[in-house]
């Protein structure tokens, strides 16, 4: 089970969790996409750790 990770939204400054296995991270409020990760697992590297492909799709 993945861990709730924490947001700051950069347009409104509003604070939310989303779920660990959450896929479309947005504010809430005002449907930015800006956000920054306050607390949890960084989302923009996600890579497995045997697999160099690129058509990776774990
Ligand atoms: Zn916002």
């Amino acid at each position: 089970m993945e861990k709730d990770r924490l947001f700051r939204c950069a347009s409104c400054g509003r604070e939310f969790r989303l779920p660990g296995n959450e896929r479309t991270f947005r504010c809430p409020d005002c449907r930015g996409k800006t956000l920054i990760l306050l607390e949890g697992e960084s989302v923009a590297k996600r890579k497995c750790a045997g697999c160099s492909a690129s058509s990776c799709s774990t």
